[in-house]
């Protein structure tokens, strides 16, 4: 093989083991598809709709002309450290230990994984459930357990049930992972939901590990983190979707020095810290941000997808995120086929993307409302055109 052209030998043969089995985001052959269209109704996407703050904009532009383009140190600086540790603090009424700034939630839930499953070890991943989790766990080799957050009566909530995660989690169990806000299903965990999962985790000894990419989108009021209730939380948030910047690649993660300072390490040895000028930025300009407008203008648009749903689809106003996940027409007692739905969704221009990709079920399909109200609109009277296509 020492002398054979690039890309050629048997299929796969130079790739490992561990990345045969991952397959590209069904997402983002959405994304490639839409790029050869005219005009999409995009509500497929997975970002806000709106672009930065002029604010944080300046500050980067600022911090990038001053020179703050070298290395940070692995954990970040440690003012902005020590400022996600206080909000954290005020937030949940418990300050983790040690934080730990990380390229994007990925970046975090990368080093959580790598450092905490060995090959063997259990994880609990809700479904339905990001598509990013099965696959980083699968690389370690770890088992996935899955624990079904569907609504377990019609037009009930995307929640958990206690009982099953209890019957679930042992002492294998060395992840249990919760994700509220959820994407896709725009459920959020009550505080009683995530006392009980933190106490049922507690008592085998597992970690919680809690994506909270989408804290900022709770349309419920009172929103509680596995911070306050679990003996060994590992904690990541983001910026990307609150403040339009995922291109920017900032995120962090929260916990005991114990696993953190595992992962700083291996941080040192794969992203090395996340992008300095944007650090800067977020230091300095977010006390200055107010994006209250914009949480009233995404529940406004939950508000518009929920009244212009429910009557057909029978939606449940999502409690967070910027996603709902309406069941699929059902048809003769049993909902009619995803791949079917989703085709002739596109023949209208309309982009969605399957419950498949989410789950084992093909019973449901998501769409994001992060979109203008006028596509947002389009996206509904088409999803309202489909239902009686199918019916
Ligand atoms: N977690 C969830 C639930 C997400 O939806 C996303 C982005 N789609 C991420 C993590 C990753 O976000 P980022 O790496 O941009 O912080």
């Amino acid at each position: 093989m020492a002398n054979a052209p690039q890309g050629s030998g048997r299929p796969g043969a130079s790739l490992s083991a561990r990345v045969q089995g991952i397959e590209p985001s069904g997402i983002r052959r959405i994304f490639e598809l839409m790029a050869t269209m005219e005009d999409p109704i995009n509500l497929s996407i997975g970002q806000p709709h709106y672009d930065p703050p002029v604010e944080l904009v300046e500050a980067a532009c600022r911090a990038i002309r001053d020179g703050k383009n070298r290395y940070t140190v692995t954990q970040g600086l440690p003012e902005l450290n020590a400022a996600i540790l206080a909000d954290i603090e005020h937030r949940h009424g418990r300050r983790p230990e040690t934080c730990l700034l990380t390229a994007g939630v990925s970046g975090g839930l990368v080093l959580t994984f790598q450092c905490l499953l060995d090959p063997g070890d259990e994880i609990l991943l809700p479904d339905p459930g990001f598509v990013m989790y099965r696959h980083l766990a699968a690389l370690c080799g770890a088992n996935v357990r899955y624990y079904d957050v569907y609504p377990k009566r019609p037009g009930g909530r995307f929640s958990v049930d206690l009982d099953e995660i209890e019957r679930m989690c042992s002492e294998r169990t060395k992840i249990v992972f919760v994700n509220s806000p959820s994407n896709p299903t725009g459920g959020v965990l009550t505080r009683a939901e995530i006392e009980g999962v933190c106490r049922i985790a507690n008592r085998c000894g597992a970690y919680v590990v809690s994506d909270e990419i989408y804290d900022f989108f709770c349309y419920v009021d009172d929103y509680a983190s596995p911070v306050t209730y679990a003996d060994r939380c590992i904690q990541l948030g983001g910026y990307s979707k609150t403040y339009g910047i995922p291109g920017w690649r900032m995120g962090y993660a929260t916990g005991p020095a114990a696993v953190l300072d595992a992962m700083k390490t291996l941080q040192q040895f794969s992203f090395v810290c996340a992008p300095a000028p944007f650090q800067h930025a977020l230091l300095e300009a977010i006390p200055r941000i107010d994006l209250r407008p914009r949480h009233t203008e995404y529940l406004h648009k939950r508000d518009l997808v929920t009244r212009s749903l429910h009557p057909v689809y029978g939606l449940r106003a999502p409690e967070g995120s910027f996603y709902a996940f309406p069941q699929l027409p059902v048809v003769n007692g049993a909902p009619v086929d995803g791949a079917k739905f989703l085709q002739a969704a596109l023949q209208q221009k309309l982009l969605i993307v399957p419950g498949k990709s989410f789950s084992a079920r093909d019973t449901h399909f998501r769409i994001s409302f992060a979109a203008e109200d006028a596509v947002l609109q389009r996206g509904i009277d088409v999803l309202n055109d489909l239902a009686r296509q199918f019916a």
